[in-house]
């Protein structure tokens, strides 16, 4: 951050190396890259992040989850609250200006289609001034190039939901699988609207980001910031809250020198028909900002022809008045930084703790029964496994006191033998436990043994293990010498 900061320093090899367009460029082609790229990406079978409904299944760093397995869910919307928090603190709307697919897809469109490639529009810096006249046809083909890579976006944004080796095998039989392309064509609809009509309002009116990241900022929250102190005042300002209202008090170059003889600001308003969102930053921090940096470069432009650095930093309020760099380290940064710390440990213990298989457990309706005159005791449980894993396993357990040492008093009278299970398949199972010995002498009440099930795979018992409690129960004594007796 603190490179791209100097951006505003004029360098002796010119403007290009210290202009921030270029490095949005890469980053908008990394962002792009690594979006459309990490869908294709398996390692052992499982994806970096995918929702997957059809098969029930969420894939996280390269480790797959069943849905039931959704207690990590909670610390994943805990880090992305928190680390939103951060990354708006410590550098306000940088998300909105260097990675946003809105500002990448506009971009795109407004100064690739239809500026470099169409010749529709003039120059990308003015993104104030129409599109040329006469230029209907040109404007149809802008908007069929847009819609292709518009299928192209939705069918990315899908394959984080149904990935694309499902994708193409389910595109072979369309007419089976409407959902899925209803969902890639009104995602592509919404984005021929939204980036050939809504433009940036998206991000001044729809994006609720936009509305609430204003209460994250404070005085040293990265931005464009216009340096008054250089250029001179433009705006009246509210004598009470010193914040700048509409009405300009200067209209053009004279008034302000006549006011403020010392001001740099050339009005060129080069830094006005370049933004986006038509804001004039001189005005100060704006909720319309994208913080996209396109008027710190043009202002880099004028200003540099004169030999002096650009009037608008990406900077904090605080250092631009100061003259200084901004702080990162503050409280409100720190804090942020340690939470999201916590949680990240938290999660990466909770993933730690993974079951590789599932198990549920539920005891039958009747307590136990006696059999054997009285000699053997039962006790029935309906337990349900699932095999989570990509391969054909065989299952079964073993019955643990609480201390997980063998309860060999206990044993297994049903199933006799490991059973197997195919890859992501579930199986109930009617188990009975047994005992022949004397586990409990009460003679007032049946008395309830806590046992623990030892469930595992037996190719791979290590790995795919998972440990269960529940309980034995054994009859009241003078019920089973009754038994006995008879
Ligand atoms: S580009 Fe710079 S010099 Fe020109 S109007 Fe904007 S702040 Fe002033
Ligand atoms: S004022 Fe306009 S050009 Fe400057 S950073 Fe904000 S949105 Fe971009």
């Amino acid at each position: 951050m603190i490179i791209l900061i100097k951006g505003y320093t004029m360098g002796k090899d010119g403007f290009k190396k210290h202009i921030y367009r270029y490095k949005r460029y890469y980053f908008y082609i990394l962002a792009t890259i690594v979006s459309l790229a990490l869908p294709w990406i398996r390692v052992n079978g499982n994806h970096f992040f995918l929702l997957n409904f059809d098969h029930m299944k969420v894939h996280l760093f390269f480790v797959k989850f069943d849905m039931q397995e959704l207690y990590l869910m909670p610390f994943l919307l805990i880090m992305l609250f928190l680390g939103i928090f951060f990354m708006t603190t410590l550098g306000g709307r940088v998300w909105c200006g260097w990675t946003c697919p809105q500002t990448i897809f506009r971009v795109i469109y407004r100064d690739l289609i239809k500026t470099k490639l169409l010749h529709i529009r003039k120059s990308i810096q003015n993104k104030q001034s129409p599109d040329k006249p006469g230029t209907t046809g040109k404007k149809i083909i802008a908007i069929l190039i847009w819609s292709v890579l518009a299928v192209i976006a939705g069918a990315d944004f899908m394959w984080y939901f149904v990935p694309p080796e499902d994708f193409f095998k389910y595109l072979q039989d369309p007419a089976g699988h409407m959902v899925m392309l209803g969902f890639v064509f009104g995602i592509a609809a919404f984005l021929i609207y939204d980036i050939t009509r809504l433009k940036e309002d998206f991000c001044i009116y729809v994006c609720p980001y936009a509305r609430v990241q204003s209460v994250m900022y404070d005085e040293e929250t990265i931005q464009a910031v216009y340096d008054e102190s250089r250029g001179g005042i433009i705006y009246e300002h509210d004598p009470q809250s010193g914040v700048a209202l509409d009405n300009k008090l200067v209209k053009n170059k004279k008034e302000l020198l006549a006011l403020e003889p010392n001001a740099e600001c050339t009005y060129c308003e080069a830094c006005v028909r370049v933004c986006p969102t038509h804001i004039d930053i001189r005005k100060g921090t704006q909720l319309e900002c994208i913080n996209c940096l396109e008027c710190a470069d043009a202002c880099t432009k004028v200003m540099g022809a004169l030999g002096k650095p650009s009037l608008i930093e990406w900077n904090s309020i605080s250092a631009v008045k100061e003259h200084r760099r901004p702080k990162f380290l503050r409280f409100r940064t720190v804090a942020y930084g340690v939470a999201l710390t916590i949680a990240l440990v938290a999660l990466f213990l909770m993933s730690t703790t993974k079951e590789y298989m599932l198990l549920n457990i539920n005891r039958t309706a009747e307590l136990y029964t006696i059999e054997n005159h009285g000699k053997t005791v039962q006790n029935a449980y309906v337990m349900l496994f699932q095999n989570t894993q990509n391969k054909k396993h065989e299952y079964y357990f073993e019955i643990l006191k609480q201390d997980k040492t063998p309860f060999k008093e206990i044993y297994i009278q049903r199933p006799k033998k490991p059973f197997p299970l195919n890859a992501g398949k579930k199986v109930k199972k009617i188990v009975v436990l047994a005992t022949d010995k004397l586990l409990a002498k009460n003679s007032t009440k049946d008395v309830t043994i806590p046992i623990i099930i030892k469930a595992y795979a037996v190719d791979d018992p290590k790995k795919i293990v998972v440990y269960r409690k529940t309980i034995f129960a054994f009859p009241r004594y003078d019920y089973l010498q009754k038994e006995r007796n008879k």
